[in-house]
């Protein structure tokens, strides 16, 4: 069953509009000049919702203004990254992966048979979670969660 997409309202509440703004006033903060191709590349990594790798936003980025070099999408993740405001994934035998950083919490399922990301969020994991790490005397600053899956097969 699939968990009931909570935080999907939370991020359609946010435009893509005000996310490509927030990337490029990062970009900018950074001192990064905002060419057209780069302007394109903030536009796609604000509209992505399958967390894509680099290659994939170079190829969306390369459909909208062609010219831009996949060392300058490279550095402009790294650039964003840096600014907080997009998340690297780093999921077991696969290239990175990108999200916007603004969307609500939530973890990760990897589909191992064909790599597709499902996000999931769980209060009791949350809850449970915080309960173990108060229980040895922490609090949780930050956490990854990541379950690699296989679909079940019909009973035959
Ligand atoms: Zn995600």
């Amino acid at each position: 069953m699939r968990h009931t997409p909570r935080w999907r309202k939370f991020g359609r509440m946010i435009s893509i509009e005000t996310r490509t703004q927030e990337l490029t006033g990062a970009l900018r903060r950074a001192g990064v000049r905002i060419t057209r191709q780069r302007a394109a590349l903030l536009a796609v990594v604000a509209a992505a919702k399958d967390h894509p790798d680099a290659v994939e936003l170079h190829r969306r980025a390369h459909e909208k203004v062609p010219g831009i070099s996949l060392s300058t999408v490279y550095r402009t993740l790294t650039e964003l990254e840096s600014q907080g405001v997009i998340h690297r994934h780093q999921f077991e035998g696969e290239a990175a992966r990108f999200e916007h950083a603004k969307t609500a919490h939530h973890d990760h399922m990897i589909d191992v048979d064909t790599g597709a990301v499902v996000e999931f969020h769980s209060e009791r994991i949350e809850k449970l979670q915080a309960e173990i790490a108060a229980a040895l005397g922490y609090d949780i600053v930050h956490h990854r969660l990541e379950l690699y899956v296989r679909r079940k097969r019909a009973a035959d």
